[in-house]
């Protein structure tokens, strides 16, 4: 591992203690940590329900399945993503189509949006790319124009929010994710989130193998672990995406931090944001939204810079080699989705496509980020960027 890695966990003893608990209790599956989980999340982010899931993939694909998208429905969404957002429309058999990003915010285009709409859309996937809540209430607006579903994909935005709106109250739901990499952590793990109540027992009853909604814990005899009535009864196809109670536990003690952690990142982007602002080849993150409290509403995921257009991924790729070499991470946030092997190989698509976003694409390098950093680890970064940028201005020389 890099002496500066990319990113990494914030685990205190309280998460450990938790998680200890957990285990001397004897209950690791389907208990009170599960339900009070979700709890926390649905009330961060102003929803009725949390349903926590195995994972934010498998979250995203109970919320289509839950929808009732399938084959001949198309779902509009960002190249400009982690590649779950837009496969989630696959496993249903349903059609993602791809617009382009609005290189500020780097969320899609609301115009491009409206503009891809056709009889066939049944829903808008909209992401707020690296926790950035730009443009929802836009999408949310042209959904309920066209009557369409808005569905967020809020995996990165966690306490994020926008004109006081929480990030994951836009949508008819939406999903947060919990991989290590992330504001919070359950090691693998995710929450959907809506104020739909069917909704709700729906994807509940598919998280649990398409068990009828009795199966939560409060239907299980505390002292015996003996389920009541239906445990054999599959009333529809369910799948196993439970979250089990080891990371509940987790999940519980991270919320109870959450707002020193996201405090911690502001402070590690502000102080990013000090050293690097002068830096001519350099785009640093733009803020999420025209209000001053912009940098206090986004709810920063990964710290991404930009090189300047006239570089390429030829020079990216080198600078972030060249960070690696020196021992610190980084990485290309995103390459875009639709030029993906497996994209281009099934549906052709091909470079130009979706031009900004690709050109974006070609240029961010994600540098490290993590509540743990401190002012010497942070100017290291700095340091090891300045001198694999200059060194590329030498090569464009000769
Ligand atoms: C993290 C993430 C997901 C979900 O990832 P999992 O690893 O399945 O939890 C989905 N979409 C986006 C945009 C993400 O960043």
């Amino acid at each position: 591992m890099s002496v500066i890695p990319l990113s990494r966990p914030d685990i205190s003893d309280a998460e450990i203690r938790a998680v200890t608990d957990v285990l001397r209790s004897g209950r690791l599956s389907i208990g009170p940590r599960q339900d009070r989980f979700e709890e926390m999340i649905a009330e961060r982010s102003g929803r009725s329900h949390g349903i926590a899931v195995s994972s934010g993939t498998a979250g995203l694909h109970l919320i289509m399945l839950g929808l009732g998208i399938g084959p001949g429905d198309e779902v509009i969404t960002t190249p400009f993503s982690f590649i779950a957002s837009s496969n989630c429309i696959l496993y249903v058999g349903a059609k993602p189509v791809f617009v382009d990003v609005d290189p500020q915010s780097l969320n899609m285009d609301p115009d491009k949006v409206e503009a891809a709409i056709t009889p066939k859309t049944k829903a808008i996937l909209a992401v707020e790319v690296f926790g950035n809540p730009m443009h929802m209430e836009r999408y949310a607006q042209i959904a309920q124009k066209h009557e369409i579903l808005l569905i967020e994909d809020c995996c990165e935005g966690l306490g994020g929010r926008h004109n006081g709106k929480p990030i994951g109250s836009y949508g008819r739901a939406g999903v947060f994710a919990f991989y290590p990499n992330k504001q919070i952590t359950t090691g693998e793990g995710g929450c959907i989130v809506t104020d739909d109540d069917r909704l709700a027992e729906m994807c509940r009853s598919l998280r649990n193998q398409g068990r009828g909604a009795m199966t939560t814990a409060a239907d299980t005899n505390s002292k015996t672990g003996e389920r009541a009535g239906s445990w054999l009864a599959h009333e529809r196809l369910g799948y196993n995406y439970r979250l089990s109670e080891i990371a509940a536990a987790l999940g519980i003690a991270q919320m109870e931090r959450l707002d020193t952690l996201l405090d911690r990142r502001r402070e590690i982007v502000a102080e990013y944001t000090r050293r690097l602002m002068d830096w001519e080849d350099l785009m640093l993150p733009n803020s999420p939204c025209d209000d001053p409290d912009a940098l206090e509403s986004m709810s920063w995921f990964v710290y991404v810079v930009r090189l300047a257009s006239r570089y390429g991924h030829v020079e990216r790729d080198r600078v972030i080699e060249g960070m690696h070499r020196h021992e610190v991470g980084a990485a290309n946030y995103f390459p875009c989705i639709h030029l993906q092997p497996f994209y281009r190989e099934t549906f052709g698509y091909k470079k130009g496509d979706f031009p900004i976003a690709e050109s974006i694409s070609q240029r961010t390098i994600a540098l490290p980020f993590y509540t743990q950093m401190d002012r010497t680890s942070i100017e290291l970064v700095v340091q090891t960027l300045k001198v694999m940028l200059q060194r590329e201005q030498l090569l464009k020389r000769d």
